[in-house]
This record gives C-alpha cells, sequence and structure tokens, in this order.
C-alpha cells in the first residue's frame, strides 16, 4: 500500500485514523451486501490513490460472507497477497431490513469496522490491533496532513462486474 504512513514513529500507538477502515455502512452504501456483487474499493487521498482492494460480497439464505483481495506490504516493504473471507452476521429489525456486523477474522467479535494498519495483513477489529483513537496521544505535528487525508479520504468506488456478468438490463 504505496506510501501509507511511510517514515512514521514505530514507538507511536497505531490509531484508528491512520488505518484503512472498512466501514458496514460504507459497504452497504457502495451497494454491496445484496445477493452477489463485486468491486473494487479505493481509498483516496485528495488525488492520490491511497490503496485498493478487491471486494466481493454474497448473501443469499444460506451464506453471509465478503470476500477480500489486495497486495499489502509487511514492515519490511516486503508485499503479500491475501485473499480471504470475512463472514457476515446479521441481526433482524422487526420492521424490515438487517443489521449486519462483520466477524473479525482474527477473534470473531461481531464489528461494524474492520481496519488495516500500515505493515498489517488482514483487516481486523481494533481490539485485535490495539488501536487507539487519535484523541488519547499527544498531537503530532509531523504528519497532520496525512492525518487529515485519511480521516477525510474515504472516496469510494465500485464497479459492478458481477452484475455485468449476470447479463444486468443496460439503460
Ligand atoms: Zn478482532
Amino acid at each position: 500500500m504505496g506510501g501509507f504512513g511511510s517514515g512514521r514513529n514505530r514507538q507511536r500507538r497505531d490509531t484508528v485514523d491512520d488505518s484503512l477502515t472498512l466501514s458496514m455502512k460504507d459497504l452497504r452504501r457502495l451497494g454491496f451486501l445484496h445477493g452477489r456483487r463485486s468491486g473494487v474499493v479505493c481509498w483516496n487521498w485528495g488525488d492520490a490513490l491511497l490503496a485498493r482492494i478487491g471486494v466481493e460480497s454474497v448473501m443469499d439464505r444460506r451464506r453471509a460472507y465478503i470476500r477480500l483481495s489486495y497486495a499489502a506490504a509487511d514492515r519490511g516493504g516486503r508485499k503479500r497477497s491475501f485473499d480471504y473471507l470475512v463472514q457476515l452476521d446479521g441481526d433482524s429489525c422487526r420492521f424490515g431490513g438487517q443489521q449486519w456486523y462483520f466477524r473479525c477474522p482474527a477473534c470473531d467479535r461481531r464489528v461494524r469496522l474492520l481496519h488495516l494498519p500500515e505493515g498489517g495483513d488482514v483487516f481486523a477489529c481494533r481490539h485485535c490491533y490495539d488501536l487507539t483513537y487519535e484523541s488519547a496521544q499527544t498531537h503530532d505535528a509531523r504528519y497532520p496532513s496525512l492525518r487529515r487525508g485519511v480521516s477525510a479520504l474515504a472516496h469510494w468506488m465500485t464497479n459492478s462486474r458481477a452484475d455485468a456478468r449476470a447479463g444486468a438490463p443496460r439503460p
């Protein structure tokens, strides 16, 4: 995930704001979580692409999961490929609709957010990565723009390859 957070002070604990965050709310907004959908989710910082991952969601009567595929660099800068499933867990709302949660791939907690800090491998909950919130740490003036960019970021985009394959009607 080129350049993301590079040069950061390693003594400092990772924070939620410095990580890539995948939220259930955004997945829903992007049109995932209905039937079978696949696309690419991107994190941008201004015009710069911070990271992109392949996402496929499979939701039917028997199964509810997302599949994530991407390459991420470890702390030594070595690129590794990842491709795995994250199970989803739903609560039915009394008046229709469903509240969905991720099952953290590392600890199985039900969470609404998954994070991938720099040097991390799989998206996991903040407990697993021991992430803090920014306000809990002293302000570090060397990285104001990174922080602002990442927290403001979340400019997402999708493409609907699955729909195209399924022969979805065109306008
Ligand atoms: Zn966890």
